[in-house]
């Protein structure tokens, strides 16, 4: 199959990334274009009207990877650069995240080329609302299931599901996950993936045997899963001394004061003006030496022209798709720089979205403390599961994270068979 509706630099780099793991699995040709090309794709358009009376029309996507292991699943971003390429790239990352951690769904994104921060309240409301609309042929608490992304939140959430319910006719709340705690959400979803990656990141720290109260982090992105991760990464014992967001780079030897900078964004949307830190560049930002850099923003930060300038001994990828495939090349040579990859990294996010949908179906639900200890030993499962692949196959990090997901979802694609 020779497609290019996907044709964009992120869907060739997941692409890059298949092929690689494809090929140290061995993987018969019968089935790679089968796993590797998504199942299917949607994209829209989506007219609102503005407060002003003008009528503007968004374009939206959703694109669901594979179907061979239950409904997909996947984030919903709202974001000006958004295009289908972007979109079936993150969603085939999340195959393997899913197949990776255990859990019975295939991968799935979706997204609106917009700037919510341009947007009135009311004006989001009804762009979300109008993007759930368009998509109820598509999805369902059965068939492909949402979440939060970029410039998506638990409010957008709501409004979806209760768009879905509306037209079902019934309150259908497994249909999305990341919602209010109040609708249906999960204890513990807020903080899930930015939790994920601190344990991680304390995790490989004990393995290097650094010790938390000694190390520090740096922190790239301030939103749902870069404020997550730097407060759980302070309650490890870790200093952070740089955090940043689409405004700039904050930089403090002495310790981010981090509640006080979430508090800064609840009331002012990004960390513009905020004086807890002398301001950098966000490039420079990556360079600092530290122990941890967390990149957990946007994908293609680590890049050829600053992998060789980074000082930290540990990557943890908040973010999907941080480092480009030759930032990698240029990293494996770099005997001081471990990865944490983002399909284990950032896996916190999904598996307590999946407890959320789980606890949604049965409608019962769990305390905080039951959803972390729940998402801990996933979290842990995970990790030593990679580290006996790499050690069995020689390979980075990365490549065993991939492989083992790539190879369950082809397992259950061969098992199943193929259709005449
Ligand atoms: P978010 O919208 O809450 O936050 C994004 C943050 O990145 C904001 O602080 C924004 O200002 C910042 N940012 C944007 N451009 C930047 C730039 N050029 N330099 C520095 N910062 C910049 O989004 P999020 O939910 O935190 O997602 C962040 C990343 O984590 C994405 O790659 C997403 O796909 C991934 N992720 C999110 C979840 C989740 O549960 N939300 C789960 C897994 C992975």
């Amino acid at each position: 199959m020779n497609s290019n509706i996907y044709n964009s630099p992120v869907f060739e780099m997941a692409c890059r990334q298949f092929d690689r793991a494809a090929d140290i699995l061995e993987m018969d040709t019968r089935l790679r274009q089968r796993v590797k090309m998504p199942k299917r794709c949607l994209a829209v358009s989506c007219p609102i009207e503005l407060d002003n009376g003008e009528v503007v029309v968004y374009e939206g996507f959703r694109v669901q990877h594979h179907l061979s292991m239950g409904p997909t699943k996947g984030g919903l971003r709202f974001h000006p650069k958004v295009d289908l390429g972007e979109v079936a790239a993150l969603a085939m990352w999340m195959s393997w995240k899913c197949a990776l951690a255990g859990l019975p769904y295939g991968g799935a994104k979706g997204g609106i080329a917009v700037d919510p921060f341009a947007l009135s309240l009311g004006e989001l409301e009804r762009l979300s609302r109008r993007y759930m609309q368009e998509m109820i042929p598509f999805v369902g608490p059965n068939v492909d299931v949402m979440a939060p992304d970029v410039g998506t939140t638990p409010q957008v959430m709501a409004w979806m599901m209760d768009t879905y319910s509306s037209y079902v006719g019934s309150n259908a709340s497994a249909v999305v996950t990341g919602k209010p705690v109040g609708l249906g959400g999960s204890e513990g979803r807020k903080e899930a993936t930015g939790y994920g990656v601190a344990y991680f990141a304390k995790s490989y720290l004990d393995d290097l045997g650094i010790a938390p109260e000694e190390a520090t982090a740096v922190v790239q992105g301030f939103g749902n899963v870069g404020s997550e991760a730097a407060k759980a990464l302070n309650r490890f014992g870790v200093k952070v001394i740089a955090i940043s967001d689409v405004s700039g780079g904050y930089h403090n030897p002495h310790g981010i004061d981090i509640g006080d900078a979430i508090k800064y964004v609840s009331k002012n949307r990004t960390l513009e003006g905020w004086n807890g830190g002398d301001q950098i560049p966000n490039d420079e930002l990556l360079e600092i030496k530290c122990d941890i850099l967390a990149p957990c923003a946007l994908e293609r930060v680590i890049n050829e022209t600053n992998a060789s300038k980074l000082n930290c001994r540990i990557i943890a990828e908040g973010a999907n798709g941080p480092t480009t495939n030759q930032a990698d090349a240029i990293l494996a040579e770099n005997p001081d720089v471990l990865i944490v990859p983002d399909i284990l990294c950032n896996s916190g996010g999904v598996i307590v979205s999946y407890f959320e949908w789980v606890q949604d179906l049965q409608s019962t639900f769990w305390t905080r403390k039951e959803v972390l200890n729940r998402l801990c030993k996933l979290l842990d499962r995970s990790k030593a599961e990679l580290e006996a692949q790499r050690s069995k196959l020689g390979c980075s990090r990365r490549e065993a994270a991939l492989s083992l997901g790539i190879h369950r979802v082809a397992e259950a694609k061969r098992i199943r068979g193929l259709f005449p």
